[in-house]
């Protein structure tokens, strides 16, 4: 195995990658699944039919390599809020009746998502993917079932660079979501701030995967 493959991708839009990580799967590429996957509805879908949700999950929950639900969540950015908390709420339950950690997409709306979170899938893990806002690092941090899923804005986010110090070793994921970079450069400074080895890094993100996602 190639030094690529063992990084660790907890979320990505690449179905092409070459990284071993988790792939988003939407409705609109759902045909040919990749050996790792999440799938879920995103807060920008405003009119999806919620029973065709369901059936989805219901098949891939035979696939080992369903491991999230997500990315979903809130996003003030765009309209529809209340529909946006239906469909979410709505994927919050299903994550908790298939005990499927959630991969929470979330702009400008924390307490929110942390407040649904904890009413309807309490049990689960709440990955917070593509972190980038430093000012509310203690804050999800203090949500015991979170997780801190960091991508490339780190290189260029100073406030994120000194919030990471802070980032406990087992409640940190990293991933190259949409962005064009390699996701090797994200895992060597993260491993500079956090005074780690690559190699110590590596081997401590693929823990905190199987941990956190339970793949063979
Ligand atoms: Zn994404």
């Amino acid at each position: 195995m190639s030094d690529l493959e063992k990084l660790f991708d907890s979320h990505t839009h690449n179905f092409d990658t070459k990284n071993r990580g988790i792939v988003q799967v939407t409705l609109s590429s759902r045909e040919n699944l990749p050996f790792y996957f999440s799938f879920g509805v995103h807060p920008e879908e405003s009119t999806v039919d919620l029973a065709e949700i369901e059936d989805l999950c219901n098949k891939f929950i035979q696939k080992p390599g369903f491991l999230a639900i997500g990315e979903i969540g809130l996003d003030n950015r765009y309209a529809s809020l209340d529909k946006q908390e239906e469909i979410f709420v709505f994927q919050l339950k299903l994550a908790a009746k298939f005990n499927k950690p959630v991969i929470l997409h979330c702009v400008n709306s924390w307490d929110r998502c942390r407040f649904l979170h904890e009413k309807n899938a309490p049990e689960t893990m709440l990955i917070y993917h593509g972190f980038n806002k430093a000012s509310i690092t203690e804050s999800v941090l203090d949500y015991p079932n979170s997780i801190i899923s960091i991508g490339e804005s780190v290189l260029t986010n100073q406030q994120l660079q000194s919030s990471l110090a802070h980032i406990p070793d087992t409640r940190l994921l990293i991933e190259t979501d949409t962005g064009k970079g390699e996701l090797i450069d994200t895992y060597r400074l993260v491993a500079e701030i956090k005074k780690l080895s690559l190699q110590a890094l590596t081997e401590l993100l693929n823990q905190n995967a199987k941990r956190i996602f339970k793949y063979e």
